[in-house]
């Protein structure tokens, strides 16, 4: 295993046999782990936990490296922001299974072995392509439809990524202060995906049919009450319809 050379440890490893090809990148990787550790004579041996700050163990701690592994800085960050929003439970859920990617969707199913029959794998909203995450949630002309009729509140048409990060990101302006960005990222987005995904699931699994102007005035009305659990925001049902817009920003 190794020996006392002074006060320094050096490592000398001996193998009952020789590796295989597999294992050889495993060693190369814990041999680059171990050459950082600094042994030292009369120091007393112990397990330390070298992720965070206090060095202490947790669950919570590994969790997180593992899911930062996983997700990657950006997307980690949002996934674990979507807790501390001020929007309804329900809401919550869904946008988190959105940035996990863990939605039913064809396209996940698929990943997981579970192959539907054609029918099944249609979009429910426009019928004619394969569903995915991304079809249903951007891309269907019935959601993009919706999401550029909930960007005109601002006066602006705009052109929306197919990227989840990308479309969470989208601003209708580039210099809002950041209250009124945080509704539109936070509550406008959350709620019209909250939305979607519902409809999505009446469509599938209680064979409703997607009434695209009536699937507006339950946007407007999830976004308004949404927005109203802040505090600062007063405005009436009526004049948000009217000029919804000027709500958000003022
Ligand atoms: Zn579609």
């Amino acid at each position: 295993m190794g020996r006392w050379v002074g006060d320094n440890w050096c490592w000398d490893f001996q193998w009952r046999r020789n590796m295989f090809e597999w294992e050889r990148a495993e060693w190369l990787e814990v041999e680059s782990r171990i050459q950082n550790i600094d042994l030292r004579m009369g120091n007393l041996d112990c397990w330390e936990w070298i992720v965070g700050d206090d060095k202490i163990y947790t669950v919570k701690s590994a969790y997180k490296v593992l899911h930062y592994q996983k997700y990657g800085s950006e997307q980690h960050s949002l996934i674990t922001s979507v807790w501390k929003l001020n929007i309804p439970p329900k809401g919550a859920i869904v946008v988190w299974q959105i940035f996990m990617n863990s939605l039913a969707t064809c396209d996940n199913l698929l990943q997981r072995n579970i192959i539907l029959p054609e029918l099944e794998s249609i979009c429910k909203f426009c019928n004619e392509e394969t569903e995915s995450t991304s079809h249903v949630l951007f891309t269907c002309k019935v959601s993009d439809w919706l999401w550029k009729k909930c960007y005109n509140w601002a006066s602006v048409s705009t052109v929306l990524s197919a990227l989840l990060t990308q479309h969470f990101g989208k601003l209708p302006y580039s210099n809002l202060s950041a209250a009124v960005s945080k509704r539109w990222r936070v509550i406008v987005w959350c709620a019209i995906m909250w939305l979607l995904l519902g409809k999505r699931n009446n469509c599938g699994f209680k064979s409703q049919t997607c009434d695209i102007q009536l699937l507006y005035v339950e946007a407007q009305r999830t976004v308004w009450s949404w927005l109203r659990m802040e505090k600062n925001f007063k405005y009436t049902y009526m004049q948000w319809v009217v000029n919804s817009g000027a709500c958000i920003s003022n």
